[in-house]
């Protein structure tokens, strides 16, 4: 989809309030199509299916009983993206959106990471994917409740194009979704998150961390060797300092590899250092991708009560969507999809 700045563009010689009509169309009506704006002329009607076309391509892919739908978005230059709609118990659905085609930072333990990298999305590329959920769930009576930015790509290494989606999803003349539903997740690219202490957004941080040390976290996590440890926990102490805001760290269960008690002591021991404790770790079950497998329910159990028992708060999350492939560190195009 084209950038606001088309929509501006095309607009130039109308009278300001038809800019806000056009915008009220597309996101608060969540129109498929110009000649359902019907506050607008025809004339005007013909030339935005012309120059601003709303149509999204994609594949939707339901799998009702795992509360998951996922789509394949086609991009106006054929690469596919993809979009997860995540359905939760208390009947809150939140959007996972991807910030690229691929991702260049290749971590072991995921789908996405595999396949390369494409190219960065563009804002409104972003905005779209949320766009197209809202009509999808519109025809349902429902709405998009959040935003997380935990599909494809590493959200920093996009900082621009995300931040500027985050803006139009969050405003009152966009999709107006509060920023307190929006969350970005980062595997601690250090510059981004300095940068969005400075942005007045009431936004959520979550930080990738999948590992308690530098060595076994530069294996599976190669934007470590840029990114270390000690360095991106300093930064995040510095954000809740700033915004006050509580982060998220995220752990995958890895069988094996970063879920025995010597691994749960030492990221006790990391989280002991920071100057603040406004943070929650979230412990994600692993979805197998071909190189891991999960933790068993009993060590995750084992490892949970080790880091409660240490004061930390943890949570775990759903598992959404296993048998689509839509699940957290599965996204991986079109390809692996069906070959899988
Ligand atoms: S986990 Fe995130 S940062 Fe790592 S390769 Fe996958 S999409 Fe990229």
């Amino acid at each position: 989809m084209l950038s606001l700045k088309t929509l501006e563009k095309i607009l130039k010689d109308e009278p300001p309030f038809k800019l806000k009509q056009v915008k009220e169309a597309l996101f608060k009506h969540l129109i498929g199509d110009w000649n359902e704006a019907t506050s607008l002329s025809i004339n005007l009607r013909e030339q935005l299916n012309k120059e601003y076309p709303l149509f999204i391509k994609s594949e939707i892919f339901d799998a009702k009983e795992e509360m998951v739908t996922r789509f394949l978005v086609t991009l106006d230059d054929g690469l596919e993206t993809e979009t997860v709609l995540m359905r939760h118990a208390d009947g809150r659905n939140t959007v996972c959106v991807s910030s690229a085609v691929g991702c260049p930072v290749g971590c072991l333990f995921c789908a996405t990471g595999k396949i390369g990298f494409k190219r960065n999305l563009e804002a409104m590329e972003i905005v779209s994917q949320v766009l197209l959920v809202a009509r999808f769930l519109k025809k349902e009576n429902e709405r998009v409740d959040g935003v997380v930015f935990m599909g494809m790509g590493e959200p920093f290494l996009n900082y621009d194009n995300v931040i500027g989606a985050v803006y139009i999803i969050n405003s009152n003349d966009g999709l107006n979704i509060g920023a307190r539903h929006i969350s970005i997740s980062t595997v601690g690219i250090i510059e981004g998150i300095k940068k969005i202490i400075k942005e007045p957004l009431q936004i959520n941080l979550a930080i990738s961390l999948h590992a308690p040390n530098d060595r076994l976290r530069s294996e599976i996590i190669p934007a470590n060797k840029k990114n270390y440890l000690k360095n991106i926990m300093e930064s995040v102490d510095r954000y809740i300092e700033a915004t006050n805001r509580r982060v998220m760290f995220e752990y995958l269960m890895i069988d094996k590899i970063n879920d025995s008690l010597k691994d749960a002591r030492e990221l006790v021991e990391l989280f002991n250092k920071m100057d603040n404790q406004l943070f929650f770790v979230n412990l994600i079950s692993y979805n197998p991708t071909g190189v891991f497998r999960p933790s068993t329910t009993e060590q995750v159990k084992k490892f949970k009560d080790y880091l409660t028992k240490a004061g930390i708060t943890v949570t775990e999350r759903q598992r959404f969507g296993r048998g689509i492939k839509g699940a957290c560190g599965q996204l991986a195009g079109r390809n692996i999809f069906s070959a899988k």
